[in-house]
């Protein structure tokens, strides 16, 4: 038979979404979920839920994991890990790199070979054809699966071998993401706190955040270059105008953790000296590691 099927192991959210896409193109699904329930909707969707973690492995070589961290995986592939000969394991579970390279090995030594991925979209952008996943590991892999891969997102792209650079990248994207969301949440207890509603202040949210783009390109040749003048911009301007953020938000009695923690970085960026230096000098005082 030409039908295609796969496993997949952990039904959160996300997977129980990757889940109805691989039944809506047809897929035999396997599954399994340390919470049995989760499944019952699956299940009367057509998918079949495997008895135990052993029973799922062994049921397809392509096996999908969408945990909520590596230890998930590890407390329930480990018991069952006699039955990773031979199983092609894409890790689509957040984590850092080096616990997404750490796996790869864990699953070489029990004879699997793991392909790690950063999914972009949440449960509702699963199984569309603009949504994106990248992915790295070996190359082989990828390619081989790529038509399963494209039924999660229509979008694939390999970035490259090692296999902790998918999650460098997701994390790489995560930290923009949550310090982002943080800031609009600040923004929006500002407004609160002087009668204006998120809906009021939504249009000018939307202007600030499309204005961004037009920075990153701009400061990253520079950075790359190594190039920090303060022709355009200097740290010492951006130092008064964080404080003044910090002292708007002080002012209307909101939490000023996430202006604060700002100011602080600006203000160590002017004690090494930079004041008359772009403010993306702060990078460089952000990449030392040295204590
Ligand atoms: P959840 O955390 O909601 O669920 C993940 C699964 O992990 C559940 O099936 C849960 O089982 C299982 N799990 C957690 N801890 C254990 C454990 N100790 N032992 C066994 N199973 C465990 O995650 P999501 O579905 O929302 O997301 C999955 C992954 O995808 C995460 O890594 C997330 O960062 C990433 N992601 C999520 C997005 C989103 O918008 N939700 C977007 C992009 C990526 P149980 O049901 O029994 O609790």
């Amino acid at each position: 038979s030409t039908k295609q099927s796969v496993t997949v192991i952990g039904l959160g959210p996300m997977g129980q979404a990757m889940v109805g896409a691989f039944l809506d193109r047809g897929y035999d699904v396997t599954i399994w979920n340390r919470t049995a329930s989760r499944a019952d909707a699956l299940v009367a969707r057509g998918a079949v839920l495997a008895p135990n973690v052993k029973e799922a492995l062994v049921s397809n070589e392509l096996v999908i994991l969408s945990f909520t961290d590596y230890d998930a995986m590890y407390a329930t592939l480990e018991p069952a890990s006699a039955a990773l000969t031979g199983r092609t394991l894409v890790n689509l579970s957040s984590d850092t790199p080096e616990k997404a390279r750490a796996a790869a090995r864990w699953a070489a030594e029990r004879g699997a070979v793991q392909l790690t991925g950063g999914v972009t979209v949440p449960p509702s952008g699963i199984g569309r054809a603009e949504s994106s996943t990248f992915y790295s590991g070996p190359r082989q892999v990828f390619d081989q699966h790529r038509t399963a891969l494209e039924v999660i997102t229509g979008r694939t792209d390999h970035r490259g071998e090692d296999p902790g650079l998918a999650a460098l990248l997701y994390q790489i994207g995560m930290v923009m993401f949550w310090t982002s969301m943080l800031s609009y949440w600040q923004a929006i207890a500002l407004a609160d706190a002087n009668g204006l509603t998120a809906a009021d202040v939504l249009p000018h949210a939307v202007e600030t955040a499309n204005s961004l783009p037009g920075f990153f390109s701009f400061y990253s040749e520079r950075i790359d270059a190594g190039q920090h003048m303060g022709d355009v911009d200097r740290l010492a301007m951006g130092m008064a105008s964080v404080e003044h953020v910090l002292h708007t938000n002080a002012d209307a009695g909101v939490d000023t953790v996430l202006p604060a923690a700002v100011a602080d970085l600006f203000r160590r960026g002017m004690d090494a000296g930079h004041a008359a230096d772009s403010f993306s000098s702060l990078v460089k005082l952000m990449t030392k590691t040295e204590a």
